[in-house]
């Protein structure tokens, strides 16, 4: 991994977050969108932002993150889990 993709990939996150439902480009492989889910507080809408590219299954792991209110959040103790497949934390 090059340096500089956790902080490309987290644009194209921010990215993807608000063009939600569109879909926004894996900045690192170029083939794959960027998912994400919040898994959180129904409440509060705080906890963790999970994000991944679909092709190359890198990605983000965020705590304390507060899901905007136009994206769906999938609440803490959900009994279908949050749906984020493994993937590899991208570290710089
Ligand atoms: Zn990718």
């Amino acid at each position: 991994m090059a340096k500089g993709d956790r902080r490309r990939f987290m644009a194209s996150m921010l990215a993807a977050v608000d063009a939600w439902p569109e879909l926004a480009g894996c900045p690192l492989c170029a083939k794959g969108s960027v998912k994400f889910v919040y898994y959180g507080h129904a409440v509060t809408r705080i906890g963790y932002l999970w994000s991944w590219c679909d092709a190359c299954l890198r990605g983000v792991s965020i705590s304390r993150a507060a899901a905007p209110e136009h994206v769906p959040l999938v609440p803490f103790g959900s009994e279908s889990g949050a749906g984020a497949p493994r993937y590899a934390e991208i570290k710089r």
